[in-house]
């Protein structure tokens, strides 16, 4: 896509208090690359109101994106297996997500692989859409 149709999105550090930010693990399988693609899917489709931020940004203790979690509307934290990486490091910094969601707990397969079924986005975004702005 030519870089004049880009997307642009909020500024998540000035305006998180306005903004539903969602962080995801993004983990290196079948889980992380779908929860990857559901936060990816929100953003395109509530970008006035809803976007990703950098989680990685906040495990290596940012101070601008530890405030981000602190300061946002909602916070929506997406996990791809048990192992919960995304919400640990918000505990870390004493943050409690408005929603918690795990791949694994919502009929996503583990696999060791990069790919995944793109209908496990679309129902797993329709769904958590559905919650967030009924
Ligand atoms: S929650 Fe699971 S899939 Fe996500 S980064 Fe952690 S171990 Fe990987």
């Amino acid at each position: 896509m030519p870089k004049e149709h880009w997307q642009k999105l909020p500024m998540c550090h000035k305006e998180a208090e306005k903004l539903d930010i969602i962080l995801t693990c993004d983990g290196a399988a079948s889980v992380g690359q779908v929860g990857h693609e559901v936060a990816v899917k929100i953003t395109k489709e509530r970008s006035e109101e809803a976007r990703m931020c950098c989680l990685s940004a906040i495990a290596a203790g940012s101070k601008p994106h530890i405030e981000i979690a602190q300061k946002a509307k909602r916070l929506i934290a997406i996990n791809g297996c048990g192992n919960k990486c995304t919400s640990k490091i918000l505990q870390g910094i004493g943050v409690t997500p408005s929603f918690e969601y795990t791949m694994v707990d919502m009929a996503v397969e583990k696999v060791p692989t990069l790919d995944f079924d793109s209908k496990d986005v679309h129902r797993i975004a329709r769904d958590i859409l559905q919650k967030m702005y009924p």
